[in-house]
């Protein structure tokens, strides 16, 4: 198989980004995730499919999409929409877009190493995100072992449910890993996020154990994860890992919530008020009574 052939569905390559590892990055946003945090703030990265998706904003009520979809041209999330995306074509306005792109490796290296300067002058590099980017693991080993060798540094962003062999074939190129923490009780996770809690911890003991330094990242959402005892477990758990560089608590904000509606979804957590400073304080006092390093988004 030749590096055209790998190819992964991909939401967004962010440019510049300074919030997914050290230095100015490149993130790429992979289509596709077994977990279903109500609070996920990129809903577009969920499905692994690609999606239809609605700017009502833009329409213009030119009617151009009812004239080539059999359908008369459903807002997305109806049933019969078929994804083909002809009226994401017809459309004058973009009004209609298809959320996922197909990447080849080539294209993808070709994209990202555009703003190689800015990673050898800033300390930054790569950051696979998604969406889980284990989903395409065998994808990111090739995409990260080409970026090694362009001397680019890695960094893989996951919520640890892809483990085993997968795993240890994308950490052979990785040089960090950002670890999402989120539920620590395993029957509210499963309850909350729809998968198992056990399995998630002991993919991320195998990401301790290869040796690659790690980064925590906890959302603190009122609610669900910003109790003291689940705060209590996450920082211990954090506190047993050997590789821990910092821990970072995120507040929850709903700026996410056009995105659901665009996306033809329900926002289920239009009631949570995000936490206040000193909600955020209360949280990293926690982590720090561990003698964890910790620091709040924007930091
Ligand atoms: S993606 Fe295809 S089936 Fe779905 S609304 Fe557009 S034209 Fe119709
Ligand atoms: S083609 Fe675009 S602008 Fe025209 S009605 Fe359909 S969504 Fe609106």
């Amino acid at each position: 198989m030749s590096r055209e052939d790998h190819r992964a569905l991909i939401t967004n390559i962010q440019g510049f980004s300074t919030e997914d590892g050290p230095g100015i990055r490149s993130t790429v946003f992979f289509k596709g995730c077994p977990l279903s945090c109500p609070w996920c703030h990129n809903p577009e990265g969920m499905n692994a499919k690609a999606e239809l998706i609605f700017h009502a904003e833009r329409c213009i009520g030119c009617k151009a999409c009812a004239e080539v979809c059999k359908h008369g041209a459903p807002l997305p999330g109806a049933a019969e929409c078929e994804r083909c995306f002809a009226c994401v074509d017809a459309c004058p306005t973009r009004a209609r877009e298809r959320m996922g792109r197909w990447w080849s490796l080539d294209e993808l290296l070709t994209e990202v190493l555009k703003d190689r300067v800015y990673y050898s002058t800033s300390g930054g590099g790569v950051t696979a995100s998604g969406g889980e980017a284990m989903l395409w693991g065998h994808f990111v080993s090739l995409f990260f072992q080409q970026l090694r060798a362009e001397g680019v540094h890695t960094a893989l962003d996951t919520s640890g449910a892809i483990g085993g062999e997968p795993l240890d074939r994308v950490l052979a190129h990785t040089d960090l890993a950002l670890i999402d923490l989120k539920i620590m009780d395993p029957a509210r996770h499963r309850a909350v996020i729809g998968v198992d809690l056990p399995p998630i911890l002991e993919h991320l003991r195998q990401i301790d154990a290869s040796g690659i330094s790690i980064i925590i990242r906890l959302p603190v959402v009122p609610g669900y994860t910003d109790g003291p005892d689940n705060l209590a477990a996450a920082a211990d758990f954090a506190a047993s890992l050997k590789r821990l560089l910092q821990v970072e608590l995120l507040p929850y904000h709903r700026l996410a919530e056009p995105k659901y509606k665009q996306l033809g979804r329900p926002y289920g957590l239009a009631d949570v008020v995000p936490p206040t400073a000193e909600d955020m304080e209360r949280a990293r006092a926690v982590f720090k009574a561990r003698g964890l390093k910790t620091l709040l988004a924007g930091e």
